[in-house]
């Protein structure tokens, strides 16, 4: 497609009207089952001082390095569209002193995050994420409740997934093994890809995020971190899985599960989905007690999660999305100029009893307005014509299965609120005053 005005900026689209519902479907489960965990919103800009990414998220990885959408503003100052919230979340935090609430602060956020990435199938560019953060406590019982949380929401929206957990030490046991594995590496170079090389000499820790199918074979023979902690993160990482396994979540250990940035510290996970496969994880998070350190504040520990909304809603069964799906409770249909005047008066007066229900402006003939109504997947069809009016008794028709009864318009809203507990309404009926 040639690129016009008319057209939305490449790796990023527009969530049309008729799948914004599966979006509200997810979010809205998010916000209940998280607030039942005590978890607030907190919604930061979406901006940010350049800086805050590049030494929160790290100058040598793939986001800082290629992927951030940088510019400066007007006066100068270099500005950053967040690819991610979790510095701005612990900026939020510091800046603010939430710090000095009561305990715990449990924050989660929804919204768009920012990366120039490679063009790829399911890979946007303006991509949505929640995530939520534990900020105050190093407690691997909040870790245990934050991944129930998580997999207690993406359950209950009917997708099936795999825990998969690891521990990464901490920085003094992860210097030591990072010493081993560059050993381990040092004798395997000639068996791995020009990029694993590279890593073995920079970043040790990011061989395990090779996908390169001839090293894996190789990778999986090095040691693995879990063998190497130090007794306090190996009785941290025991007693995480001890509330897990209490909790009666299924997990599994893996130990290529390491993340490349030096504050990430201790327990480590990610949920795959099975049919997205294990490459693709669906959200990931861990341990990150030395960020805000980083950034310039005081040490607080923090625990958090960022799951990818684009995927979640594509996996979302269509027997789940539907239940957010709108549909109006009342379709009014109406015959002549007459009818259309009392249509209006009839939806004010329904919509202030706080009924859903929907007209077609244009009118047409009752045919073509029983097809909007079917298309809207309406519960009920209420035929206004000029015989109607006259006697001031109108058809209602469920579209469900044809039930028909003649109803006045003050007895509607008590005739609906019964005939939701009808079974198997006679073919006909009066419902008057
Ligand atoms: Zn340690
Ligand atoms: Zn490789």
């Amino acid at each position: 497609m040639v690129e016009t005005l008319l057209n939305t900026v490449p790796g990023t689209r527009d969530i049309l009207p008729g799948e914004i519902w599966r979006w509200q479907r997810v979010e809205e489960c998010a916000r209940q089952i998280f607030t039942q965990y005590g978890f607030m919103e907190i919604r930061t800009p979406i901006m940010e001082s350049t800086e805050l990414f590049a030494r929160g998220i790290g100058g040598d990885t793939d986001i800082v390095g290629k992927e951030m959408y940088t510019f400066e503003d007007r006066s100068g100052k270099s500005i950053t569209l967040r690819p991610e919230a979790t510095a701005s979340v612990v900026r939020a935090y510091i800046q603010n002193a939430l710090y000095r609430g009561a305990g715990l602060a449990k924050l989660y956020y929804v919204g768009p995050m920012f990366r120039h990435e490679k063009k790829q199938k399911g890979r946007w560019r303006q991509f949505y994420q929640i995530g939520a953060e534990a900020l105050g406590s190093d407690h691997p019982a909040i870790e245990a409740e934050v991944i129930e949380m998580l997999l207690s929401m993406i359950s209950s929206l009917q997708i099936e997934t795999k825990l998969l957990v690891n521990s990464v030490g901490c920085v003094k046991c992860r210097a030591r093994y990072i010493q081993l594995l560059r050993g381990s590496l040092a004798g395997m170079l000639q068996h791995l890809c020009d990029d694993c090389r590279r890593r073995a000499e920079t970043n040790s820790l990011r061989v395990f995020d090779c996908k390169v199918e001839s090293c894996q074979p190789h990778i999986q023979k090095l040691p693995a971190i879990t063998d190497h902690l130090c007794v306090e993160c190996a009785n941290h990482f025991a007693s995480f899985k001890g509330y897990l396994a209490a909790a009666g979540i299924g997990y599994q250990v893996v130990p290529r599960l390491v993340r490349g940035l030096d504050y990430y510290v201790r327990t480590a996970f990610e949920i795959v989905s099975g049919e997205l496969g294990a490459q693709n994880a669906l959200a990931g998070g861990g341990r990150y007690d030395g960020l805000s350190e980083v950034l310039g504040g005081p040490p607080v520990k923090g625990f958090g999660f960022a799951l990818g909304l684009d995927r979640l809603v594509m996996l979302l069964p269509d027997a789940v999305a539907m239940e957010a799906k709108y549909k109006p409770e009342i379709f009014l249909a109406y015959i002549g100029d007459q009818a259309f005047r009392q249509t209006l008066s009839f939806a004010r007066a329904l919509r202030r009893q706080g009924r859903s229900c929907y007209f077609d402006f244009d009118g047409g003939s009752l045919k073509s307005q029983m097809r909007m109504a079917n298309k809207l997947n309406a519960s009920y069809v209420l035929i206004i014509g000029e015989e109607e009016l006259a006697k001031g008794l109108f058809k209602l028709k469920r579209l469900e299965d044809s039930a028909q009864w003649d109803v006045t318009m003050e007895g509607l809203p008590s005739f609906l609120a019964e005939s939701a507990a009808l079974a198997n309404p006679s073919a006909s009926m009066k419902a008057g005053k």
